[in-house]
């Protein structure tokens, strides 16, 4: 390493870890050691710090062993008389910066708990998101692990012109790289240069602003370090294997745009830990490979045209861009973008015009594969503006084909139709809502493309269950009616066999092994009554995900004998169980949370608790980050249960299994709900109506208490009594 930038880079930690010194004086002065401390809604404290050092920081007082570790890691202050330091030296330096911009941005969350925003989004007036909280971790730290993204790009600074900005910003989505941005150059930030640009942004784009302030830097080093934690199934403190699974897996560069200040140099230091080489705009001395990385760790000098491109290549990536013969961009990147107000070319659907989408099988002499059509207006045809009725019809047809299948294609044509730019898609079936915004049709793009997109994925996602696939885009009024109608007649017939289905009437469940990937031992039977606990999974996309892929984690499973109906135990799961644990787990129940419940893995939608007082149990779904009667909060409660273990009286559970007839059906059923979270209610709330009204308790849903009533059991009980909630006249829940 080239000795003059490790001693810039020594200098920056040396000012970096004084600063954090001289906060935290004031703030222990302020509010005392015991003042709570941390980052909001998450269970891995100050995570760069939990992750090297296993040391959670929960009060100010936490902080003075971290400040020694800092001071520790230090090296000499470089003098005149003093040889320069060496590599390692300046990664020490790197690593305690980052302990001291945690410190420094946990108190900054204490002193002024609103400068920055939670949440994905945005608003007109604060654009700084700060640290990802665990839902957000969740979401998208899954699409660095299935590789929907490759990794992030940490950019310091900004970009001489907006527009240079919004190049690279657009270049960098195209890669579907996220970006994160921190630090201001010459009074000027990336993340407001890209505002300035027209361009959106927000975790939904990709393109997210942690903060102000290079200190900032360390939300994106926090975030790839729990990412090790929570896929990577790696204990806190074991640094070792954090900081090589992140070298390994995730493909993050920090890009530093403008004057390489002291403290940039000490966070480059610090990122080159992770293996996050720098790629620089400016003649900084570079750094070339040792043991760390088998790339260059500094590359300077990169003209704007050409840095992105020169990142990749340092970092090693290999980006799998599918090419979609469209005039517009095309990737996840784009899927959370919106298209609003003045932007808005044309409309469809959503409440305002009627519009459906509908997958459909034919007989192979009746698909031509790749055809499109457009009936009724095309976008050429109408002015900006518009509004227009809108049916997407996709005729598949294939040998291997079943009718099973077309939910399951029809669910990807949201997100296939969001990853176009300029184009917004909500809702699925008779409640699809398209918007196309002007600059897209600006370029080009037409409804045709739809089918054009539609055909090119669903092939190359799906292509082995079907042969052949057609689009007939339809835009005429009088035709979209008619094939409303013949829509709803196959939802019904679909929605009919589904519900019509039973564990009993079912001799194959599927398994469902992806999350063994960060909880070694976690496996979850998916039966008909039963769908996976993260949501994302039931029975039939189980069975489709097998025949696209044989070998993968769905794996059919024979039941075999019953060995208890009521507990929902067979003789041919515990011996698949028994394999797929290996050996950690010889049965358990999936119908109770009782007696040994069905292994927890930690992206579970909800978890059910006993409430021993109520004689009944409570149920908590990941957003809701409040108390809960249990004693403790969502994130507590994952963090207890959730690593792959079975643990008598809690269980996870997927939303839509809540009003399933088998949902802890051995317990004694969704009778004996007592509490969740309002927000739960709500969005379950028609399923909820109809299932108690199958129960014979139609008002179920007032008797079940929330946190308007109450979050503890005390709380909550006198309302149960005063509603004669039925959980009170059932047998003992504990036995
Ligand atoms: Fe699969 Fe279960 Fe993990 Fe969902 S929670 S991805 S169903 S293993
Ligand atoms: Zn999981």
């Amino acid at each position: 390493m080239s000795r003059i930038i490790a001693s810039v880079a020594i200098s920056g930690a040396y000012k970096i870890v004084e600063k954090a010194e001289t906060r935290w004086k004031t703030a222990i002065a302020k509010w005392g050691k015991n003042e709570p401390i941390g980052f909001p809604n998450t269970a891995y404290y100050l995570p760069v710090i939990y992750g090297m050092l296993g040391y959670k920081v929960e009060k100010l007082g936490d902080i003075e062993f971290v400040l020694k570790k800092c001071r520790a890691l230090l090296p000499p202050r470089v003098s005149e008389t003093h040889p320069l330091p060496y590599l390692g030296h300046a990664l020490d330096a790197g690593m305690a910066t980052y302990f001291a911009e945690e410190i420094i941005e946990a108190i900054n969350y204490r002193e002024n708990p609103r400068f920055y925003l939670t949440g994905e989004d945005v608003t007109p007036d604060n654009i700084w998101l700060g640290a990802a909280d665990d839902v957000l971790l969740r979401k998208r730290g899954v699409e660095f692990v299935d590789g929907t993204a490759p990794g992030f790009a940490a950019i310091l600074g900004a970009a001489p012109t907006p527009q240079i900005a919004a190049n690279i910003a657009n270049e960098l989505q195209k890669k579907n790289l996220y970006v994160f941005m921190t630090g201001e150059n010459g009074g000027k930030r990336f993340a407001e240069q890209l505002v300035e640009a027209g361009v959106q942004i927000g975790w939904g784009v990709r393109l997210v602003p942690f903060g102000p302030d290079v200190n900032a830097t360390v939300f994106a080093l926090g975030f790839a370090t729990r990412a090790a934690m929570s896929f990577g199934g790696i204990e806190p403190g074991d640094y070792h294997k954090i900081l090589l699974y992140n070298k390994n897996r995730i493909f993050a560069f920090v890009m530093a745009l403008g004057a390489v200040t002291e403290e940039w140099a000490a966070n480059a230091a610090g990122a080159i830990n992770w293996g996050f080489p720098v790629i620089a705009d400016t003649a900084i001395p570079e750094i070339l490979p040792t043991g760390i990385t088998t790339y260059e760790h500094i590359v300077s000098n990169v003209p704007h045209d050409k840095i992105v491109a020169r990142a990749i290549e340092v970092r090693g990536l290999k980006v799998n861009v599918t090419e979609v013969p469209i005039p517009v961009a095309y990737g996840p990147a784009f899927e959370g973008e919106r298209v609003r107000g003045d932007d808005i070319y044309l409309e469809a659907g959503g409440g305002r015009t009627p519009m459906v989408e509908w997958v459909t099988s034919k007989r192979m002499h009746e698909v031509e594969d790749g055809k499109i059509e457009v009936i009724g207006p095309e976008i050429t045809d109408i002015p900006a503006k518009s509004l227009l009725p809108m049916a997407i019809k996709v005729e598949i047809a294939g040998r291997h084909f079943e009718t099973d299948y077309e939910p399951i294609l029809e669910r990807q044509i949201h997100h296939l139709i969001n990853y176009a730019q300029g184009v917004m898609h909500i809702g699925q079936r008779d409640i699809a809502w398209l918007r196309v915004s002007k600059q897209a049709v600006a370029k080009g793009f037409m409804l045709k493309h739809i089918g054009v997109i539609l055909h090119a994925k669903l092939h190359q996602d799906f292509g082995r269950i079907f042969d052949k696939l057609q689009v007939k885009i339809y835009t005429d009024e009088t035709k979209v009616k008619q094939i409303v109608e013949q829509a709803r007649e196959a939802y019904a017939v679909r929605d009919a066999r589904i519900e019509g289905m039973t564990d009993e009437s079912t001799e194959t469940y599927y398994s469902c092994l992806l999350c063994q990937s960060f909880a070694p031992s976690h496996v979850c039977i998916i039966s008909p009554e039963r769908t996976g606990l993260c949501g994302s999974y039931n029975w039939m996309d189980c069975k489709a995900s097998y025949e696209i892929n044989p070998t993968g984690p769905n794996q059919p499973v024979p039941k075999g004998e019953t060995v208890d109906a009521k507990l929902g135990q067979w003789k041919g799961v515990n011996e698949f169980l028994f394999k797929a644990s290996r050996g950690k787990f010889d049965h358990y129940n999936s119908y109770s949370l009782i007696n040994d419940p069905m292994t927890t893995c930690g992206c579970c939608e909800c978890i059910a608790a006993v409430l021993p007082m109520c004689n009944g149990i409570m149920t908590v779904n990941r957003e809701y980050t409040q108390m809960t009667p249990s004693g403790m909060k969502f994130t507590t409660l994952a963090g207890t249960i959730g690593g792959g273990i079975s643990t008598p009286g809690f269980v996870g559970h997927g939303k839509y299994n809540i009003c399933q007839r088998k949902f802890l059906s051995a317990d004694g059923g969704l009778l004996r709900m007592v509490w969740m979270p309002k927000m739960l209610k709500e969005e379950i709330g028609d399923r909820l109506k109809a299932r108690a009204i199958e129960l014979g308790v139609p008002d179920l849903i007032d008797m079940i208490a929330d946190e308007t009533i109450g979050t503890t059991e005390d709380a909550i009980l006198p309302f149960l009594t005063e509603k004669g909630h039925p959980a009170l006249k059932m047998d003992p829940i504990i036995g």
